[in-house]
């Protein structure tokens, strides 16, 4: 589920902000601003977001490349029309699979309503076409898919066949997750990331750990699904589908992975709780450093990362 700040959120925030710049003489925004930037907890002056699942990435093309589209693809898709100001987009759309968390953005996707746009949606899933519409339908929409000026085609991904869209190349690999869930491996001028949501990992399976290990081996970048902390995904929340921090730094480690971004944070988990499950697995990557560094970061909404 998508979630916000809360209002007691930031009435407790604003309270402990103020208390900590008690007595520090901040009488301009500049010198708030920069205390603010340096010196608050980070848990104070950031917030992770709350959008669901939608992740843009720019392979410096004219067309747009997109994993699915969850809540987020609604200011995705502002973001495309202030780019375009008015020039249909031609946007790559690459659904891992259909929970509602994935799909629930596409019906408020701005450029969908656009005439000229073309969106192309891949996926592994034969019924991909089918959910996209029937979330469209009377009574739980205003529009229905057909309606949408776009031209939409649907394009099925074979799991472990390369197949290249407008100069990148991408490679789906099946992972665990109710109703299965497709990662997706990227590759473009030397440059790779890996995209595997809602994917849970048994790394006492040797076999599945390398079949894991191989798709995500030397990537720049794996966003991964790091939804719960070690011990919840272990105990309580073993068999849910989703991992963890701490397996997340074991497989990039494994896989000479240079950068790995925590991503399907846990909605009842707020800043401070994703920021703790972070630290924990930056500590980890430090601990058990087998001698390259794997950067550590947690994804927020607006996040940017150069590869
Ligand atoms: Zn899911
Ligand atoms: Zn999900």
């Amino acid at each position: 589920m998508p979630v916000s700040l809360t209002w007691r959120d930031m009435r407790d925030r604003l309270a402990q902000a103020l208390v900590a710049a008690n007595g520090r003489g901040l009488d301009d925004v500049q010198k708030a601003a920069a205390f603010v930037e340096h010196e608050l907890d980070f848990a104070l002056s950031h917030t992770f977001g709350g959008h669901s699942s939608c992740v843009e990435f720019e392979p410096g093309s004219d067309q747009y490349f997109v994993c699915d589209m969850g809540s987020g693809a609604r200011p995705f898709g502002a973001h495309v029309l202030a780019r375009q100001s008015g020039r249909p987009a031609v946007v790559n759309i690459f659904m891992s699979h259909m929970h509602w968390d994935h799909i629930m953005g596409f019906p408020f996707f701005g450029p969908a309503y656009v005439q000229g746009t073309r969106l192309r949606i891949y996926g592994c899933h034969s019924d991909l076409e089918h959910a996209l519409r029937r979330q469209q339908d009377p009574p739980s929409f205003p529009v229905p898919f057909k309606q949408l000026a776009a031209n939409i085609e649907f394009v099925t991904l074979v799991p472990g066949e390369t197949t290249e869209v407008s100069g990148v190349k991408v490679t789906p690999a099946p992972q665990f997750h109710s109703g299965d869930s497709f990662g997706f491996r990227f590759e473009h001028g030397g440059r790779s990331f890996v995209y595997s949501t809602d994917s849970e990992h048994k790394l006492e399976d040797i076999r599945e750990t390398q079949r894991i290990v191989a798709f995500f081996r030397g990537a720049d970048l794996v966003i991964f699904d790091a939804m719960y902390s070690l011990a919840e995904a272990v105990s309580v929340k073993a068999d849910w589908g989703h991992s963890s921090n701490v397996v997340g730094v074991e497989l990039c480690q494994m896989a000479q992975v240079k950068q790995l971004a925590l991503f399907h944070h846990e909605p009842a988990n707020d800043d401070g709780a994703i920021h703790r499950i972070l630290r924990d697995a930056r500590r980890l990557e430090e601990l058990t450093r087998p001698g390259q560094k794997l950067e550590v970061t947690a994804a927020y909404d607006g996040m940017e990362i150069d590869l």
